[in-house]
């Protein structure tokens, strides 16, 4: 008789392919799959990202360095006039028009207002307030020895910045104030001819008392921008100032003024050929100064949080990046300017562009893939599990008899010489009982087929019910079961047996409407208590031989001895 080859794996590889089952591995791999086809994504957006943020920020550079050029020629004017006057103090023009200039102040000085205009009128005339003005203001001083140089070097700064203003026209305001009591001005004094109020408004701005000695201790440079009150409302101003000093003392400011939309003509020059996002010009306190969207033109306003975000962020770095809910805002502080120019770049501006577009792109490929991944894996799970079931359905199937669920010849005899090695090595009894329902054929002959079918299978459950966990229990011929008992001795088999024989025969069996059955079985037992031998098969046939002796004896009972022996 074949036997059933199975091997019996070490109990680690148990638990390891109980661990590894399909349907776990599959989980496993498409997890895997999935991890890393998400971290690739990932990994892709992210370098997508920093990409997208570097474009942004040279964008920003070059936008910022155009500007910072516009500001340096303002700087670089500034700084040759003052050059020139501190030249012209040091060694001032003996020129006979300069000392009747300086006679002419003399003779009006004392005046309310006054004006020095030269005969040739190249230079820019000089306007002036008299020496009562002068000594009721203190940021103010008329120092007479230093006087007449500072009249003088006014004049030829004014000769210059007439030469400049006539060779270009420049859009801007120049100025230079005097604490000596006047002031000379690139562009005529428009609209208020009372110079006295002119004068006092210079000196009063605040890029003026800004540029003082110890206000400014590094003489150099300072923006401003300020709200000046007009007829027509509050305006903000820019101005750009730089103090002149020479040999310790302070004489005056040079400045130039600009207008909002002088700043915003330089901010969209800047600007010029980037299409995509706005810049806006900041000043240190997140004043708004200008925008470079054309005027009339809407532009996202920032909420107080984002602003104070901002704000925030200017302080601790000269450059950066924050990403707001619907724009990218970067920064980026102007060399040449007390303030932070910024490039909002809209997402729709964004979505639109290259990165955008891959960016799309790429999570479209994801979507679409971890779909599909998703979708075999619902389907291979489903396969995994047919199959498995499929699979053990086959097994039980192979090892079974499907008439009485309990194990069919082949297997018995398999489990039942592995059971009597174990039982060998244990040093522990092993019993076999053999049994053999009487008179079957003729239940078989009064009542079909079926109804002996039924019997079959209800002494199976009788005797599933009697056995224990490690006993074995097979069908191994029509009417035939064989009982392999590790562990238990001759007489307790014997016991056991009789227990089983008396189950069977004290219960009537319902086989039919109102039939009922009273049937018995004849058993056999043998036990390797006997000769101390646990070969299966020698076992089987003792117990067999026994079993027919039963039937000899008259049927339902139980042998335990050969004939020889009782
Ligand atoms: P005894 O053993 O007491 O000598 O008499 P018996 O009638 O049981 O004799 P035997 O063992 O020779 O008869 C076996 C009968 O069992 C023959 C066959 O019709 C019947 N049989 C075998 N397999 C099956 C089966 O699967 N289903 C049914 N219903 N009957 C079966
Ligand atoms: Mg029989
Ligand atoms: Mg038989």
């Amino acid at each position: 008789m074949p036997h059933v080859t199975k091997v019996d794996n070490p109990r680690w590889l148990k638990s390891l392919s109980r661990h590894a089952n399909p349907g776990r591995v599959v989980n496993y791999c498409f997890f895997i799959v999935f991890f890393f086809s998400t971290i690739l994504t990932w990994r892709e957006v992210v370098v997508l990202e920093e990409a997208y943020i570097s474009s942004q920020r040279n964008t920003l550079e070059n936008v910022a360095h155009e500007f910072n050029n516009q500001l340096q020629v303002s700087i670089d004017r500034l700084t040759f006039y003052r050059n020139g006057m501190q030249a012209a103090l040091e060694q001032p023009l003996a020129f006979e028009v300069l000392r009747q200039a300086g006679e002419e102040f003399e003779r009006k000085r004392t005046q309310h207002q006054w004006s020095i205009l030269l005969d040739n009128q190249r230079t820019l005339p000089v306007h002036g307030v008299s020496d009562a003005f002068v000594d009721e203001t203190t940021i103010l001083s008329r120092e007479n020895a230093l006087l007449g140089n500072e009249l003088t070097a006014t004049l030829e700064v004014g000769y210059l910045l007439r030469l400049s203003t006539t060779i270009k026209r420049a859009p801007q305001q120049m100025m230079y104030v005097s604490r000596g009591g006047f002031f000379i001005s690139s562009r005529p004094v428009s609209g208020n001819n009372d110079l006295v109020e002119r004068y006092y408004a210079l000196v009063t701005s605040p890029w003026f008392a800004d540029q003082s000695q110890r206000n400014n201790p590094g003489r150099g440079v300072r923006w401003l921008s300020w709200m000046l009150d007009t007829p027509d409302g509050p305006v903000r101003r820019i101005a750009v100032s730089l103090p002149v000093d020479y040999q310790h003392y302070w004489f005056g400011v040079l400045t130039i003024e600009f207008s909002l939309t002088q700043m915003k003509s330089m901010l969209a020059t800047a600007a010029q050929g980037e299409e995509e996002g706005e810049y806006r010009l900041y000043d240190r306190q997140m004043n708004l100064l200008a925008s470079s969207l054309p005027e009339g033109s809407k532009s996202d306003l920032m909420s107080e949080t984002e602003k104070a975000q901002l704000a925030q962020a200017f302080e601790h770095d000269n450059r950066g990046g924050l990403r707001f809910t619907t724009n990218y805002v970067n920064w980026e502080r102007i060399r040449n300017f007390d303030g932070v120019l910024v490039r909002i770049h809209h997402l729709d501006e964004g979505v639109r562009g290259d990165f955008g577009t891959i960016s799309v792109v790429l999570s479209l490929v994801w979507a679409l893939f971890t779909a599909m991944l998703i979708l075999s894996w619902v389907v291979i799970r489903r396969m995994v599990r047919n199959m498995s079931t499929l699979q053990s359905s086959l097994q039980w199937q192979a090892w079974h008899d499907g008439l009485t669920r309990l194990y069919n010849r082949s297997t018995l005899f398999d489990l039942a010489g592995k059971a009597a090695k174990r039982s060998e090595a244990k040093g522990e009894p092993l019993s076999v009982v053999q049994l053999d329902l009487d008179y079957f054929k003729s239940i078989n002959d009064r009542f079909g087929h079926q109804a002996g079918d039924r019997v079959l299978s209800h002494v199976a459950s009788m005797i599933s019910s009697q056995i224990r966990e490690d006993d074995l229990a097979g069908r191994v011929g029509g009417e035939e079961f064989c009982l392999v008992l590790p562990g238990a001795s001759k007489e307790e088999a014997c016991a056991m047996a009789e227990r089983v024989r008396a189950r069977i025969n004290n219960r009537e069996i319902l086989i039919g409407k109102g039939t009922t059955l009273r049937i018995s079985a004849s058993l056999g037992v043998s036990s390797s208590d006997e000769k101390g031998l646990f070969d299966i098969e020698h076992l089987q046939s003792v117990a067999d031989g026994r079993l027919y002796l039963a039937k000899q004896n008259g049927r339902n009972q139980v042998c335990c001895q050969d004939e020889d022996s009782q």
